[in-house]
């Protein structure tokens, strides 16, 4: 094999995805010369085939419920759903088609270089990608997110089924779909396509949907999709699934067969630790997620950020560690060049300007998932923040919870809509350790609880604030009130 071409760089990012664009963009500003790699498209998952075009849609499809509440409300109206816009707002707006040159753009705009194509660890400091070997002086971030897990069941290989990206990309929806997965995304698709017309039904392995909340946020979910025509079946667990050419058929345990047009799995997603040559560098590939310490360090020298850590799979999550990250390494640069300095060593590390506008101010924020808010952007919107009831009890805390019905409070009955908000507070230390808010504006109103939840705020204190009249987050107030 010859010999690869060897370039040598301050910190190498391998996938630019949210998290590995927003860390490499950041150093690039920061004067360090950066090499970005992608093998797809920069920006990753959010963008192109995840919360982007997935909320386009979602804003189409309520915008087509809420046309529809005229009659309950208002009179009269024609609604006539159509989805050639939405396909065309997608693919214009949200993705370019599915080309990144805008985002490429962005990232060597700042001084990162741009490289295209699949990369792995190859050895300490160096990233292979192809015949190129980058030797990075600083430091690796590995950024390569998730790809949808697709389980092993007997027929799905060889069949045509849809993950995330086909369903983002669809042009013409079919007739009827089947959703195999009853998570946050599968229950956000499933309204979108019902609400334009497609037979959904939605098939669940557990006993409820959105089986990772409050369970009275899966009631709610489920009611809110059955009112919108989807069938849920929970229990169901997938045998085996066939394709004849035209439409799928999935069994399941016990018989029962489920018939639609397509078929879209959402079972959830994984990392590919064995594709990055971890063990290259001493860092075990068998692990699920990339294990790292609070300030996203994996080993020596590499640090990791985004999906792939498994600290929840959110935009959020990414762009919050990439933050760290980016202080991180700075840091880490701001110590190599002081020792350079000190031991009176010309600068290794391309001179002390670059030190010049890193923003370094010292003290490396560590990571705190306590406050890890979360939003299924169904119809109502199901908001989360923190510890579930459960999950709080199985910690051992005394846990006190405190309800309101969002149909109590003024604004929820004026707007006819389905939803509450539920608080578990520790009672020995007298905050709140997590809160669901369910409701038409569910995410939003979340904003208040996971402040409550991130900063500890005394019960005492909640209770008596001023909580604006008529708003749906004044069902806090009452969900206060009720903590016993
Ligand atoms: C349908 C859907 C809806 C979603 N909605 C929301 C939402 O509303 N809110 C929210 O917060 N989150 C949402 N998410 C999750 C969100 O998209 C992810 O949390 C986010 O994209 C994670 O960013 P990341 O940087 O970790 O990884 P990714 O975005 O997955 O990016 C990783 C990148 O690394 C690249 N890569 C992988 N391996 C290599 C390699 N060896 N060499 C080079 N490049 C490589 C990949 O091509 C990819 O571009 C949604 C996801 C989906 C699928």
């Amino acid at each position: 094999m010859a010999e690869p071409e060897l370039v040598d760089v301050d910190v190498v990012v391998l996938g630019l995805g949210v998290g590995g664009e927003e860390v490499a963009g950041r150093l690039a500003e920061a004067g360090l010369s950066v090499v970005g790699i992608e093998r797809r498209l920069v920006g990753g998952e959010c963008p192109y085939w995840g919360c982007i075009p997935s909320k386009m849609m979602i804003r189409a499809a309520n915008a087509v419920a809420e046309a529809r509440r005229v009659a309950e409300f208002a009179g009269e109206a024609d609604v006539r759903p159509d989805w050639a816009p939405v396909a065309k707002r997608i693919r214009e707006e949200a993705t370019d088609n599915w080309d990144d040159r805008v985002a490429v753009e962005r990232f060597t705009g700042k001084g990162g270089r741009f490289v295209r194509g699949s990369g792995a660890l190859d050895g300490p400091g160096r990233v292979r990608v192809g015949d190129r070997v980058f030797r990075a002086r600083h430091g690796i971030v590995l950024g390569t997110g998730t790809r949808p897990f697709v389980p092993p069941l007997p027929g799905l290989a060889d069949t045509p089924y849809w993950t995330n990206q086909q369903a983002i990309e669809v042009e013409e929806l079919p007739a009827s779909l089947l959703v195999l997965g009853g998570g946050a995304i599968g229950l956000e698709l499933a309204q979108v396509f019902a609400r334009f017309g497609v037979e959904v039904t939605v098939l669940e392995a557990s006993g409820r949907v959105l089986a990772v909340e409050e369970p009275e946020s899966s009631e709610v979910a489920a009611a809110a999709l059955r009112a919108d025509g989807v069938r849920i079946a929970t229990e169901v667990r997938a045998e085996r699934v066939d394709h004849d050419g035209r439409a799928f058929t999935l069994r399941a345990v016990g018989g029962a067969e489920f018939t639609a047009e397509r078929l879209l799995v959402v079972t959830g997603r994984r990392a590919h630790l064995n594709e990055l040559g971890l063990d290259t560098v001493g860092v075990d590939p068998g692990q699920r997620f990339l294990a790292v310490d609070d300030r996203m360090r994996v080993a020596d020298g590499i640090w990791g950020v985004g999906d792939l850590t498994g600290e929840g799979a959110f935009t959020h999550i990414a762009m919050y560690q990439a933050a760290i990250v980016v202080a991180d390494v700075l840091d880490h640069v701001r110590r190599a060049r002081a020792g350079a300095d000190a031991s009176g060593a010309a600068s290794a590390v391309g001179g002390a300007a670059r030190t010049e506008g890193t923003g370094i101010a010292g003290g490396v924020p560590h990571a705190d998932y306590r406050a890890l808010p979360r939003v299924t952007f169904t119809d109502p919107e199901i908001g989360a923040v923190g510890l579930t009831e459960r999950q709080a009890r199985e910690r051992g805390i005394n846990v006190q919870v405190g309800v309101s019905r969002l149909d109590s409070s003024t604004r929820g009955w004026i707007h006819r809509g389905d939803g509450f908000v539920k608080l578990v507070a520790d009672a020995d230390r007298g905050v709140l350790v997590g809160a669901t808010s369910v409701g038409p504006a569910g995410g939003e109103v979340l904003s208040g609880l996971v402040v409550a939840v991130h900063a500890e705020v005394p019960l005492s204190r909640l209770r008596h604030m001023i909580y604006a009249y008529p708003t749906f987050h004044r069902a806090i107030e009452t969900a206060v009130r009720d903590l016993s």
